[in-house]
C-alpha cells in the first residue's frame, strides 16, 4: 500500500482532474495512511498563566505523507470526517497521546501533566466513544482525570441532547471535558449550563483581536467571567504577543497556549519538566 512514485499523485497535477477523483485518492490514502502508520502527533505546551508553568498540551495529528511532506489537518481532517475515517483516525491519535502522556511520566515527566485531544462530531456520535476512551486509559493505565477531551461547541450543539448524554458518561469515567473554540458557536446558555464541562476554551479570534479591538477584548472578559461563574478553567488558545499573554493574565485567564510559547512540535521537543531530552 506505499506505492510511491509519480503516478500516485497525478491527480494533483492543475488541471488534470475533477475534485470528486482527487478527493477519492486522498481518502483512499488516508485509510492506507493510518494503517500503515504514517500519521504522527504534535504537541503544543499549554501554559498555567499565575506561574508561567506548563499545565499540559493538546495532541494535534499530521500527516507524514511519503511524497507530499508532512500535512496539517487542514488538507486531510474535514475529508476523514465526512467519510468516517476519522473514526479509525481519531482511535489511533487518542491511544498515541494518552500512550505518549505514560512514556513521559515513565521518563520522570511532571506527573499531572494534562493531555488534552480534540474529538469531532461525529467522533462524538459513535456509540463505541466511550468504551473505547476507558479501554485506552485502562491499556495504557493512565488515570481518568489526565485526559481533557476537546469537543468544539459547533459538535457540541449539532445534537445537544445527544451530546450531553455522551458527556455524562465521559464525566462518568473521569476525564476532563473542554468546551473548543468557545464563543464561535451557537451554544445556548440552557446547554452550557446543563453540560458537564470543565473547561471553556476561547476562540483564537477573540484573542488575535484583543489587544487592538475593544469588543474582542469584551468577548474575552466575559468568557473568562462566564468561565469562573460557572466553576470552569478559561483557556485561551492562539497566544501569539506578550502584549495578550499580559492582557490575558490581567483578566485573570488561567491557561493559555499558542505560538507565543510553542508551536506544536514533535514530542521529543516538549520540554517537559524532568524529562531529560536526549543530546
Ligand atoms: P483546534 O483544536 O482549534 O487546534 C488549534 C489549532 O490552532 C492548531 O492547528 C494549532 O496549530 C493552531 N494554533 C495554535 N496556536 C496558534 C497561534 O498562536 N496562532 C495560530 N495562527 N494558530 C495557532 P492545527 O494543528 O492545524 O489543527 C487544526 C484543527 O484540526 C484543530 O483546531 C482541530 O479542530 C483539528 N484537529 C487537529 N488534530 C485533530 C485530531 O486528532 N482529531 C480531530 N478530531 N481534530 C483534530
Ligand atoms: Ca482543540
Ligand atoms: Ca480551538
Ligand atoms: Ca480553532
Amino acid at each position: 500500500a506505499k506505492a510511491q512514485g509519480s503516478g500516485r499523485w497525478d491527480a494533483h497535477r492543475p488541471g488534470s482532474s475533477d475534485p470528486g477523483a482527487e478527493r477519492l485518492v486522498l481518502l483512499e490514502q488516508l485509510r492506507a495512511a493510518v494503517r500503515d502508520g504514517e500519521l504522527r502527533v504534535h504537541y503544543q505546551p499549554r501554559q498555567h498563566l499565575p506561574s508561567g508553568t506548563l499545565s499540559g498540551v493538546e495532541a494535534l495529528v499530521r500527516w507524514q505523507h511519503p511524497t507530499r511532506g508532512l500535512l496539517q489537518p487542514a488538507e486531510f481532517i474535514d475529508a476523514a470526517e465526512e467519510s468516517g475515517v476519522i473514526r479509525d483516525l481519531g482511535a489511533w491519535v487518542l491511544t498515541e497521546a494518552v500512550e505518549q502522556a505514560v512514556r513521559w511520566d515513565a521518563a520522570g515527566g511532571l506527573p499531572g501533566l494534562q493531555m488534552a485531544v480534540n474529538l469531532s462530531a461525529r467522533q462524538l456520535a459513535d456509540p463505541g466513544l466511550v468504551p473505547r476512551v476507558a479501554g485506552t486509559l485502562a491499556r495504557a493505565g493512565l488515570r481518568a482525570s489526565r485526559l481533557v477531551l476537546e469537543i468544539t461547541e459547533t459538535a457540541l450543539m449539532s445534537d445537544p441532547e445527544a451530546a450531553l448524554a455522551t458527556l455524562q458518561e465521559l464525566r462518568a469515567l473521569g476525564v476532563l471535558l473542554a468546551v473548543d473554540d468557545f464563543g464561535t458557536g451557537y451554544s445556548s446558555f440552557t446547554y452550557l449550563k446543563q453540560f458537564p464541562v470543565d473547561e471553556l476554551k476561547i476562540d483564537r479570534s477573540f484573542v488575535t483581536g484583543m489587544t487592538t479591538d475593544a469588543g474582542d477584548r469584551a468577548i474575552v472578559a466575559s468568557c473568562v467571567h462566564l468561565a469562573h461563574a460557572m466553576g470552569l478553567v478559561a483557556v485561551a488558545e492562539g497566544v501569539e504577543t506578550a502584549a495578550e499573554r499580559d492582557a490575558l493574565r490581567a483578566l485573570g485567564c488561567d491557561q493559555a497556549q499558542g505560538y507565543f510559547f510553542s508551536r506544536p512540535v514533535p514530542p521529543s521537543e516538549v520540554p517537559v519538566p524532568g524529562v531529560v531530552v536526549p543530546a
